[in-house]
C-alpha cells in the first residue's frame, strides 16, 4: 500500500481521486470505480503499488506500437483493477476482479477484506527491480499495460522516473481515460502511448465499455499536442462498432488531429461477456483498412489476423515497403535512425532510435 499523490482532501474525511476522468469522490474506507485506490482515514492509498499481477517481455509490436523502436522488446507490467467495464476485455480476469468483488459482496467490510486479498496477489515488483531488470537485459522500454495505467499512477510514475534516469523509455497502453492532471504530471516521462478509441458513439461507450467517449477524444488531442508519440487502436467488433459510418467517424476524427497518427484496426475474438459474438472476419478488417486509407490516414494497420494486407509500413510518398511484419514480429526494417524512407527520403513520423 502506498499513499497516492493524485488526490485532494474533501470535507468529512472524503477524498477526490485525480488520476482518471471519473474523478471519484470516495468516502472513508471506500474505493473508487477501479477498486484499487482506497480512502483510509481521509487519505488515498494505492493498493497495488509494486504489485504486478502480470509482467512479461513482449515485442513492442504487441502493444501495438508500429512507429516506436520497431523490432525491440518491451518489459510490460499491469496490476489488477480497471476504470472501464469492457464486455470484451481479454484481460478481464485481472482487470475486472475488483469490480466483480464489489458486485458480489455488498457488505463494505467484506469488500475491503477481499480487495486486500486480491490486491496482495501480484508479485512484488517495485520500481527499482523493474528498472534493474531492464538495465541488466538491455531492454529499451517499459510498458504500463494489461489494465489501465492511470489507476496505478504512482507505481507507474515512480518506475518511469527511475527508468528515464537510465535512458529507458516509457509507454502507456491506455483506454485514454487519464485525467488532465495525470497526463500533465506524467508527461516528462511518457515517451509513447497507444490509446484505444473503442467506438464513436455514446451508446457503445456506455453499454459496452462502461465509460464515455469525450475524455478519450480529448486525450487523443491532448497527447498529440504534448508531443508524446501516439498511435490509436480500434478493436472492430461485429455488429457493434463495425458500420461504415462508425469506422469513418473514427478515422475522420483521427485525421482531424493528424493524418500521421497510425491507426490500428484489430480483430475481435469472443471473450468474457461477448462470447456469443463471432470473430471479426478478414473482409471486415480489410474494409476498415480501406476506410482509414480513403479518409486520408497515411498509416493504417490491421492486427490480430496475421498475413493479411495491412501489417507492413509503406512510404506514403513513394510506396516503398519500409517495415515488413508478420503477426507481431518485425521481420525487416529499412527506416534508418534518421527516420527517413530509404528510397525517397520522405520523413516517416515515429521514434526510430
Ligand atoms: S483512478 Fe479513476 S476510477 Fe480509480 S479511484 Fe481514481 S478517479 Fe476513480
Amino acid at each position: 500500500m502506498h499513499k497516492c499523490i493524485l488526490y485532494k482532501k474533501l470535507k468529512d474525511k472524503k477524498v477526490q481521486c485525480l488520476a482518471c476522468s471519473w474523478y471519484c469522490k470516495i468516502d472513508e474506507g471506500g474505493t473508487g470505480i477501479c477498486g484499487v485506490r482506497q480512502n483510509k482515514k481521509g487519505d488515498l492509498y494505492l493498493l497495488v503499488y509494486g504489485k504486478a499481477i502480470a509482467a512479461n517481455l513482449d515485442n513492442i509490436e504487441k502493444k501495438p506500437l508500429y512507429h516506436f523502436l520497431p523490432g525491440t522488446k518491451i518489459f510490460s507490467i499491469g496490476t489488477v483493477g480497471c476504470n472501464f467495464r469492457c464486455k470484451f476485455c481479454q484481460n478481464w480476469d485481472i482487470s475486472q476482479v475488483a469490480a466483480l468483488i464489489k458486485r458480489e459482496f455488498k457488505d463494505k467490510s467484506k469488500q475491503t477484506v477481499m480487495l486486500g486479498e486480491i490486491t496482495a496477489q501480484g508479485q512484488d515488483l517495485p520500481p527499482d527491480k523493474i528498472v534493474e531488470y531492464c538495465r541488466e537485459h538491455n531492454i529499451p522500454s517499459i510498458a504500463y499495460t494489461y489494465n489501465e495505467p492511470a489507476i496505478f499512477f504512482e507505481y507507474a510514475y515512480d518506475t518511469a522516473k527511475l527508468a528515464h534516469k537510465y535512458g529507458i523509455r516509457n509507454v502507456f497502453v491506455s483506454n485514454g481515460y487519464e485525467s488532465k492532471e495525470a497526463l500533465e504530471k506524467f508527461h516528462p516521462y511518457l515517451d509513447a502511448i497507444n490509446i484505444d478509441l473503442k467506438g464513436f458513439t455514446q451508446e457503445f461507450y456506455t453499454k459496452i465499455c462502461g465509460g464515455k467517449p469525450e475524455p478519450v477524444l480529448e486525450n487523443i488531442k491532448r497527447t498529440y499536442e504534448m508531443g508524446i508519440w501516439l498511435e490509436v487502436t480500434t478493436l472492430v467488433i461485429p455488429g457493434h462498432n463495425d458500420s461504415n459510418k462508425e469506422l469513418t467517424d473514427i478515422a475522420e476524427f483521427i485525421k482531424s488531429v493528424s493524418d500521421e497518427i497510425p491507426w490500428h484496426v484489430t480483430a475481435f475474438y469472443p471473450q468474457y461477456l461477448m462470447r456469443d459474438i463471432p470473430p471479426t472476419t478478414q473482409e471486415t478488417l480489410r474494409r476498415a483498412y480501406k476506410i482509414g486509407k480513403k479518409v486520408g490516414l497515411k498509416y493504417v494497420y490491421t492486427g490480430n489476423i496475421a498475413g493479411i494486407k495491412g501489417e507492413n509500413t509503406h512510404c506514403p510518398k513513394c510506396d516503398e515497403q519500409l517495415i515488413e511484419r508478420y503477426g507481431l514480429v518485425c521481420e525487416k526494417c529499412t527506416i534508418g535512425m534518421n527516420g527517413k524512407c530509404s528510397s525517397c527520403g520522405e520523413k516517416i513520423p515515429g521514434v526510430w532510435k
